[in-house]
């Protein structure tokens, strides 16, 4: 089973965290927390076109000039999700450099950021050619745990305690469409530009009566099919992909109820364990989870797979311990 989400840690165990997951087919890319991103290409980086910070302390924000630095003078427009106070966060970012060149620049990139607060999100918006001053006073609208819903995916965030207010987020593919190509070439077709309409035509719901038109460039054709018809003969239509991220969050009881809301199932989930569970105390006092408690909460979610990171560095060349720990207790919930 082929899916759409790709996701990769963007460093090592014992560095900054951050998800890089590109989406397949779309040339484009969603980011879970911005620390240092270096080890991403630029092209990479410019594939983002909207990431997801769980709280500003600087391990999970310091990336975000570097993001800026890429994107400043292309014609992109950056959405950027945050907790209570990201916006003066971002725009006290902004405030630390010199803008009075940007009029000249041809392409007015733009940022568009979201806070999220328990039950509504303030907007706005940062334009190269205003400077990146707030475009105006924040929009308020409802927040009901959906921060992104396209047709073929969706981002839900909840909001966590790390001693201040810090999300948790989740993506859910609607579902995802393989295409078959031993069907493609037994009906004479060759791949194109078609095969993505084709695909949003189904994410879309389009009726599956209606006519479909399979350009192919190479032979100069145009052929008519019934979309539904085309889907049965082309099309591997399988369960979408869950894939979640939880980074700094203290183990308490309403933590728990609500990653394990928000993880339930997850096919892939990438889970913080900062402490070993000897240092239980010390996790507690610095708002982070160990081991034990990730694998926990991991296999009472029903997760399918599980990724550890965020690892403090007294443990560097003891990673092993809490690979083994988190598994441990993951298996022990089975
Ligand atoms: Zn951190
Ligand atoms: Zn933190």
């Amino acid at each position: 089973m082929r899916s759409f989400l790709h996701p990769k840690l963007i460093n090592g165990p014992f560095d900054d965290p951050g998800l890089f997951i590109p989406l397949f087919f779309e040339n484009r890319a969603l980011m879970f927390d911005l620390g240092d991103i270096s080890p991403l290409s630029p092209r990479d980086i410019l594939k983002t076109s909207h990431a997801f910070v769980t709280h500003t302390h600087m391990d999970h924000f310091a990336g975000f000039d570097r993001m800026l630095r890429l994107f400043l003078g292309r014609d992109k427009e950056l959405h950027l999700y945050g907790p209570e106070g990201f916006l003066k966060n971002i725009e006290g970012k902004l405030a630390g450099y010199t803008w009075n060149l940007v009029d000249n620049f041809k392409y007015c990139f733009s940022i568009r950021a979201t806070e999220v607060h328990p039950d509504h999100l303030l907007v706005n918006s940062y334009f190269c050619h205003d400077k990146f001053l707030p475009a105006h006073a924040p929009e308020k609208t409802a927040f009901s745990g959906k921060l992104l819903e396209e047709p073929a995916l969706t981002v839900s965030a909840v909001i966590l305690d790390h001693n201040l207010p810090c999300l948790g987020f989740s993506i859910k593919e609607r579902f995802h469409i393989n295409i078959i190509k031993e069907q493609l070439e037994r009906l004479g077709l060759e791949t194109g530009p078609w095969l993505r309409q084709f695909k949003q035509a189904l994410y879309d719901h389009y009726d599956p009566d209606s006519e479909f038109e399979v350009i192919c460039k190479k032979k100069d054709t145009a052929r008519k099919f019934v979309l539904g018809e085309l889907a049965r003969q082309i099309a591997l239509i399988t369960p979408g992909q869950k894939v979640s991220y939880i980074a700094d969050v203290v183990y308490s009881k309403s933590n728990a109820e609500k990653i394990i809301a928000l993880v339930k199932n997850s096919d892939h989930l990438f889970i913080e364990t900062a402490f070993l569970e000897k240092h239980r105390d010390t996790a507690l006092q610095k708002h982070h989870l160990t081991a034990a408690q990730a694998g926990t909460l991991a296999g009472q979610a029903g997760v399918k797979q599980l990724t550890p990171f965020h690892f403090s560095p007294r443990y560097i060349g003891q990673e092993d311990l809490l690979y083994s720990e988190v598994m441990a207790a993951l298996k022990k919930t089975l």
